[in-house]
């Protein structure tokens, strides 16, 4: 498989350097020359197919310079059962079973496949852990060294930092907005130390995209493409979230009859929703996508006008969904590119949904009470965009973090505390270690000289 550039001018690179990259050298997003369909076999042999046996087939659909040896390591080890503990079976109405991310039932045709039972509880886990892994592959092999410059709302940081950390030959740097993540999020992604710095920001989440896409683009200090990107810009985390959306379809084909299904995913940057897209393209049936989103909805907008309108970051809205404060979501470029610029073709895949604050919070107090199950303010928004659409397929709501991670905002909603897991209270106890800056290209520079 050869990638190019959204923007065009990069043709004919391979998965080593789509990842090692992160941005393509002409500032657009790499994307598959094609997308494979997976066989007819393929999908009647489904049911039997364990998440590692999906894992490993797409992945050579995408991959095909790393050996399959090599890849069923970096698979293996990835999504180990260590690193994706299914904890808290009790609080599910039913569970529909399914490791690494088991699907719940809420009511008919109703279902939470719930994607945060990694180390730093946010589906983020996925793409850092499976992407640190092909990359210390490919750096071993070149005995190279390679800088990684994320951006972060909260939890990209902190799977980043899980999942780089004492990777050999891998440094990591992490821009996240000041006093703008939750603190249970600042903990996860300041108490590193080792080959993990995190660096605080006083600005907002766009000013931290914005800065290591800077870098990235700097000739002066990524002239020899010593830097790459951990956000979803870089399509080494795409690949490995379209593993769990086969494994979701599998898990609700156990129990619903209906071959199509639809997805609900609360987006910000829409990686995730890019990826289950690509999903859709290599032969899994869903017949839609709910884009679901939180006040910050340009896509939405977009979806409703035909009309792109991006926004800076002085008119992005605090919601409490906090890694959905996104005014100008960088995967927008590959979903141009993947249906044409047409908005039309667009629709007949994506329904936006714009969920406001206080539908978000009923949201999660309601299903709360009626079922005692507990959703965190992310998911919130993608539980009430499947609503909003009106849909009668079955339909899964991407869970994307544990309730525990948002606390401070659902613990007012629900009237009660949140109890926090053991492995996060050690996080907790830990001092955080940070480089405060300001919204300055120059000041970061002459940080990372
Ligand atoms: C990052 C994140 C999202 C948004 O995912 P995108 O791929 O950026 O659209 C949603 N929920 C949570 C909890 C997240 O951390």
């Amino acid at each position: 498989m050869k990638y190019y550039s959204t923007n065009k001018g990069v043709i004919g690179k391979s998965f080593k350097d789509v990842l090692l990259d992160g941005l393509a050298p002409d500032g657009g997003l790499y994307i598959p020359e094609s997308f494979p369909i997976l066989s007819d076999k393929f999908l009647e042999e489904l049911p039997e197919k364990t998440f590692s046996d999906i894992a490993l087939e797409i992945s050579k659909l995408f991959i095909d310079d790393i050996p399959e040896l090599a890849l069923k390591e970096i698979i293996a080890d990835a999504f180990s059962k260590e690193a994706f503990l299914i904890e808290n079976k009790g609080s599910c109405p039913e569970l529909v079973e399914g490791s690494p991310t088991p699907l719940v039932k809420i009511s008919d045709n109703l279902y939470i496949q719930e994607l945060f039972h990694g180390p730093t509880m946010a589906f983020k886990d996925f793409g850092a852990r499976f992407m640190s892994r092909a990359m210390e592959y490919f750096l071993k092999e070149n005995k190279q060294e390679l800088k990684i410059i994320v951006a972060t709302s909260g939890d990209t940081g902190s799977a980043v930092a899980a999942g780089f950390y004492g990777v050999p030959n891998l440094k990591v740097y992490i821009l996240y907005p000041s006093g703008k993540v939750s603190n249970l999020q600042e903990k996860q992604l300041t108490t590193f130390g080792g080959n993990i710095t995190a660096i605080e920001v006083k600005g907002v989440f766009d000013d931290c995209q914005k800065l290591a896409k800077q870098i990235l683009r700097d000739k002066e200090i990524n002239g020899k493409g010593e830097f790459s990107s951990a956000n979803s810009i870089n399509f080494g985390r795409l690949l490995p979230q379209m593993f769990y959306y086969f494994h979701g379809y599998n898990l609700l084909r156990k129990t619903e009859k209906e071959k199509e299904i639809a997805l609900s995913v609360p987006s910000g940057n829409f990686g995730n929703l890019t990826a289950g897209l690509m999903a859709k393209r290599i032969g899994l049936p869903v017949k839609k996508f709910v884009a679901s989103c939180n006040i910050n909805d340009v896509v939405p907008e977009y979806l409703a006008t035909g009309i792109y309108t991006p926004r800076s970051s002085e008119k992005v809205a605090p919601a409490i969904s906090n890694s959905m404060n996104v005014g100008n979501p960088s995967n927008f470029a590959r979903m141009l590119d993947m249906y044409k610029n047409s908005v039309e073709a667009m629709r007949l895949d994506i329904i936006g949904e714009t969920v406001d604050e206080a539908e978000t919070a009923e949201t999660i107090k309601s299903i709360f009470e009626k079922t005692g199950y507990l959703i965190d303010t992310h998911t919130a928004v993608a539980m009430r965009g499947a609503e909003k659409s009106g849909i009668k397929n079955p339909i899964i709501v991407l869970s994307t973090a544990h309730p525990v991670k948002f606390k401070d905002s659902i613990e007012p909603i629900i009237g009660k505390e949140i109890e926090i897991p053991e492995k996060l209270k050690e996080t907790i106890a830990k001092e955080k270690k940070s480089i405060l800056i300001e919204n300055d290209i120059e000041e970061l520079k002459k940080l990372l000289k």
